[in-house]
């Protein structure tokens, strides 16, 4: 079995304590990793703070940065096949998606923000003049410092890497927790940074428990910035955490997606794009569609399609190109899940199909869940307002507009929305009225490099990727030079006696 040791200071590290990495699928052994303790985690907060503070990452000229970076986004694409086995290895999300999605994208946010920090960086040049002040104003952009970044289980090298890129373009260094139970794409990232050259203690990577790790760094003076991407529960400790010694952070947390399916749609195209929005990666995704609203004209129609297709979603092993559905990612999550479909059944809300383990004998050691349709559900049931982060989407019908925008806003989450539509003038109005950080029109889950990505309410604050994301994982400093008549500003008069 392949052992993975920690990154910390540009050296691989095994520590005494392990942990065993299982494929989902069917729960065998995939990898053991080494755990981090107290020595590790405080052996990388001091390596990125003297790299941060006495390495030259920070100093080093744009073309240089830039060479290293690109060089790690050439490294993933060099192993691009393998790491896409690896990641539906331990996440089980099918080889389709993480040959076609997840890896190429990886690299291509790498590059993206390799070519473009420069740019993002330009000082800006601010004349004020007044009455009684002339002064002129440079305002720059530096790096954060110290960058904890903290990522789920779900996308493990793509936010990983969103993270990164965006964090080392902007000059910082970094220590990255991956999700205990999806570390291995991220550790085979560590071998390819190591590769690139990049200067010791710029990238640590840590793996051992959530809530030690987090904990130790969140509230460590050593660390300036926090980016986590996760569910509310950890959010708001870390938020606790952090409140100890305040520093900036970011939280990508969870949602309640939903999309409005209007009358006049392209029937067929929004059935299969809710499709994807709801069952990819075994519906473990923030931006999962798991309300869907379909005009009552419709409804009918689109609902006979979409449970048709449900039902032929093909579940199996990751590995299989022909895989359509992998298993969730643990036993809990299963639990979870299971849980809620059965609250929901015993509600006596109606289940169009699914709603249990699927029964093929080859699945029976893996997490699997069969893709649920539950119709009209009541608002105020368990599944319509909480994050399931499994297959299970609920549908209803509304019959006006305002009907449609109200049952959307109706979450504590603010992440994500889709419309379908002809008619994209009215989609865009909708859109101004959606409570939502990413609205799609007539599309699904198309995230973009150069497009800022985030939500808010509950779904959380700061964004990821694009101009904005980026600036995120910056300081702003106004440097300001008078230039009043002969030098001397107003002040100079207040007690110049
Ligand atoms: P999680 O919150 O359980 O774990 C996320 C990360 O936090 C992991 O690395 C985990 O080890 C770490 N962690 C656990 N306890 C911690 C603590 N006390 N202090 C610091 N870190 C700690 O989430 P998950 O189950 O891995 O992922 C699913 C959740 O992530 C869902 O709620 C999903 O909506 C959310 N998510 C959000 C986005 C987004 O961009 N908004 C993207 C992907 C996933």
């Amino acid at each position: 079995m392949r052992k993975y040791p920690l990154y910390i200071d540009g050296k691989f590290l095994e520590t005494p304590n392990s942990q065993i990495i299982i494929n989902p699928s069917n729960q065998e052994a995939i990898a053991s990793v080494s755990i981090a303790e107290e020595k590790e985690i405080e052996l990388a907060a001091s390596s990125a703070r003297e790299a941060f503070d006495r390495g030259e990452w920070r100093t080093l000229s744009f073309s240089k940065r830039k060479e290293f970076i690109l060089k790690i986004s050439q490294g993933i694409l060099e192993k691009a096949q393998e790491l896409a086995t690896l990641e539906s290895l331990n996440v089980g999300k099918p080889i389709k998606e993480t040959t076609f999605m997840d890896i190429p994208s990886a690299a291509q946010t790498f590059d993206y923000f390799a070519n473009n920090f420069e740019d993002f960086l330009k000082e800006e040049i601010i004349d004020i003049k007044t009455q009684i002040a002339s002064c002129s104003a440079k305002i720059i952009r530096q790096p954060q410092g110290v960058v904890v970044l903290i990522v789920p289980f779900n996308y493990p090298l793509l936010i990983a890497s969103w993270k990164m890129a965006q964090a080392l373009a902007a000059g910082n260094s970094v220590i990255l927790k991956p999700s205990i139970l999806t570390p291995l794409s991220v550790l085979e990232l560590a071998k390819i940074i190591d590769s690139s050259g990049l200067p010791k203690g710029v990238v640590n990577i840590l793996v051992g428990g959530g809530e030690k790790i987090g904990q130790l760094l969140c509230s460590d003076k050593r660390v300036d910035m926090i980016s986590f991407t996760g569910s509310n529960s950890v959010g708001r400790k870390i938020l606790n955490y952090t409140s100890q010694n305040i520093k900036k952070t970011i939280m990508e947390l969870g949602g309640k997606s939903a999309s409005i399916v209007l009358a006049d749609c392209d029937l067929e195209l929004a059935v299969n794009g809710s499709l994807c929005s709801i069952f990819l990666n075994c519906g473990q995704m923030c931006t999962a569609m798991s309300r869907i609203f379909v005009d009552e004209k419709i409804y009918k129609d689109f609902v006979e399609d979409f449970v048709n297709k449900t039902k032929k979603i093909k579940l199996g092993n990751p590995l299989d190109f022909q895989t359509q559905m992998g298993p969730l990612i643990s036993k809990e999550q299963h639990n979870k899940v299971l849980d809620f479909i059965e609250k929901a059944k015993k509600e006596g809300i109606t289940l169009a199909c699914g709603g249990k383990t699927p029964s093929d004998p080859q699945l029976q050691n893996g997490f699997f869940v069969e893709p649920t349709v539950f119709l009209d559900v009541p608002k105020e049931a368990q599944i319509f307002k909480e994050e399931i982060f499994g297959p299970v989407v609920c549908i209803n019908k509304f019959s006006n507009l305002e009907e449609a925008i109200t049952l959307v806003n109706n979450s504590d989450f603010a992440l994500a929305a889709s419309i379908w539509t002809d008619n994209k003038e009215l989609a865009e109005k909708l859109a101004q009225k959606i409570n939502a950080g990413i609205i799609w029109i007539n599309t699904y889950g198309m995230f973009f490099d150069q497009l800022p990505y985030g939500g808010f309410k509950q779904s959380g604050f700061g964004k990821e990727l694009g101009k904005v994301g980026f600036l995120e994982y910056t300081i702003t400093k106004n440097i300001m030079v008078d230039n009043s008549f002969e030098a001397k500003p107003l002040i100079n008069y207040w007690y110049g006696f």
